[in-house]
């Protein structure tokens, strides 16, 4: 396997798609290929070539796939956006990219993905399943920069061409596009395969988004890959989550920490008996120990959080399978990826030492598009990509990540880790969740900030808050300002953006 054209056997007997609803939808692996290929065939008449970028802001759905597939055996780029984007966020990306071709679903050619469109030039088609002819249709509404260049040849993937390209979530700074080739994914597919020991067996329920790597990949390219099923449901809840696992015979699942605590505070949904769950994937964020523990008792299988990038395509690290040990608080060990821990002239620093994440493997992009700066920096002269995140590996190689560096809080030269704050102030009996993050300081530069959602019945004050953590932690970590919200701000996907969190508190608080 080294591209998605030969990724997935078209002859295995199982179901490789379910879609929930009425009908429910069951895709055959032999009916996907047919149906990619009929695809790529339209494609090819409205003139995609490689190397052509097509944007997908499509919601998690069988056309996504089948346009998905369909793109990257064309040898075109397959650029999946968010469909909730709003359109200055649309144009951002369909321009990034030059977009030949912008997929929006059906009934959606005047929507805010099309008015972005417009913008550039690009072509718009609206694509959906006909429901009569179960056809996976390319209705063009406008052909844009497209126009008469149709009818190109059929193309065959290789695995050096771009695949894929999907923005960093922009935690740090502007998003930046990052290219993903047939082997990077492939690499990553096999990785999560041999990680997970995924199988025909397994079904597989998705409730990450498809338009970011860890949906795409890790619940859905390497379950097919391994000849398992994948069961697509619309958005996610804790009702419809355990409905659908329960009905459609779903063995695993991965997903943010967000979405595990959902499921934890909502026990009224808990089906009667608890399905056999063969192992729980957490990733993309950090998982509490506590939270680590609570998932294992409620739902009786093995938490295995892993550690992943877009840059890597995904996957880099995960804690095994039993009787491999689990460790809660690390993203556990290197799966088909070297890992090693670098300080800032690259030299690998002594085994316990913190120092910037870094990486090597067939799965890491080759740099991202049109950043040379960026490049630079990532990338050492021994072929390593630094992260950006900072931590350390145990003596038995399990990765434990300490924070991200650009998001270390820096008083007045003092280091503090801000993910070390966020688990002390988890612990406290009145706290549900717990952020902190820099906040500009006179004296210091910067001081400490924490924005806390309470449990619902519990009362807590910022005296009483800052009294305690100076039992826990050195007097320079002691919060300067606690402050209380409802909502804690994220990301569609669930990431904490702690400068987006500082800024709402200090707007709250004017
Ligand atoms: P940007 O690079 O634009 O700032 P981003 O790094 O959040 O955004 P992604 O590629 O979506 O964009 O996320 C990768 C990052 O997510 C990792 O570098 C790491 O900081 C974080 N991450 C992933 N998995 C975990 C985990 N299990 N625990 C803690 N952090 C994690
Ligand atoms: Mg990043």
């Amino acid at each position: 396997m080294s591209t998605l054209s030969n990724a997935f056997s078209s002859t295995s007997s199982s179901t490789a798609i379910v879609i929930p609803g009425s009908p429910v939808l069951e895709i055959s692996y032999q009916r996907l290929h047919a149906d990619v290929t009929a695809f790529q065939h339209k494609l090819a008449a409205l003139g995609i070539t490689p190397a052509s970028a097509v944007s997908i802001a499509l919601p998690n759905s069988y056309p996504f796939i089948v346009a998905f597939l369909a793109a990257s055996w064309q040898r075109a780029i397959a650029a999946p956006l968010n469909p909730a984007y709003k359109q200055s966020e649309f144009e951002f990306y369909i321009d990034d990219l030059s977009s030949a071709l912008v997929l929006v679903p059906q009934g959606e050619a005047e929507g805010l993905a099309v008015k972005a469109a417009r913008k550039y030039n690009a072509a718009v088609a609206e694509c959906y399943l006909d429901p009569s002819s179960q056809e996976v249709v390319l209705d063009v509404k406008n052909a844009g920069k497209l126009s008469g260049k149709g009818d190109v040849p059929l193309e065959k993937a290789q695995p050096e061409d771009t695949a894929l390209v999907l923005h960093t979530s922009g935690t740090t700074g502007r998003p930046k596009a990052v290219p993903l080739s047939h082997r990077n994914l492939t690499r990553t597919m096999s990785n999560i395969i041999a990680t997970y020991k995924l199988s025909e067996a397994d079904r597989t329920l998705l409730v990450m988004p498809l338009f970011h790597v860890h949906g795409l990949l890790a619940a859905f390219l390497a379950p097919l890959a391994s000849g398992g099923s994948v069961i697509i449901p619309g958005a996610f809840s804790a009702k419809t989550f355990w409905q659908n696992f329960v009905k459609y015979g779903a063995n695993w699942y991965t997903a943010v920490p967000t979405m595990h605590q959902i499921l934890l505070k909502t026990p009224a949904a808990w089906p009667k008996p608890l399905p056999n769950i063969r192992f729980i994937r957490s990733c993309s964020s950090p998982l509490s120990p506590k939270v680590f523990h609570e998932l294992e008792a409620a739902f009786g299988a093995p938490v295995l959080e892993a550690y992943a990038m877009t840059e890597a395509a995904h996957q880099m690290t995960s804690n095994p399978l039993p009787p491999g040990k689990r460790q809660p608080g690390s993203v556990g060990l290197g799966q088909g990826v070297e890992v090693a821990i670098l300080d800032a002239d690259s030299n690998v620093v002594p085994q316990g030492k913190e120092g910037e994440i870094s990486i090597r493997g067939q799965n890491v992009t080759k740099g991202y598009l049109n950043n040379d700066k960026a490049n630079a920096e990532a990338f050492t002269p021994g072929g390593f990509f630094r992260t950006g995140d900072q931590g350390l590996q145990d003596k038995d190689g399990y990765v434990i990540i300490t924070g991200r560096i650009k998001e270390l809080i820096n008083k007045g030269g003092e280091k503090i880790s801000p993910i070390e704050l966020d688990n002390v102030v988890a612990q406290h009996p009145a706290v549900s969740e717990a952020v902190s993050f820099a906040m500009e300081d006179e004296l210091y530069g910067q001081d400490v900030g924490v924005a806390i959602v309470l449990k619902d019945d519990k009362k807590l004050s910022e005296g009483e808050m800052k009294e305690w953590m100076r039992e826990k932690v050195a007097k320079f970590k002691v919060p300067k300002r606690v402050f209380f919200t409802d909502l804690m701000p994220k990301t569609a996907t669930g990431k904490i953006q702690r400068r987006n969190v500082a800024a709402a508190m200090l707007e709250k608080d004017k």
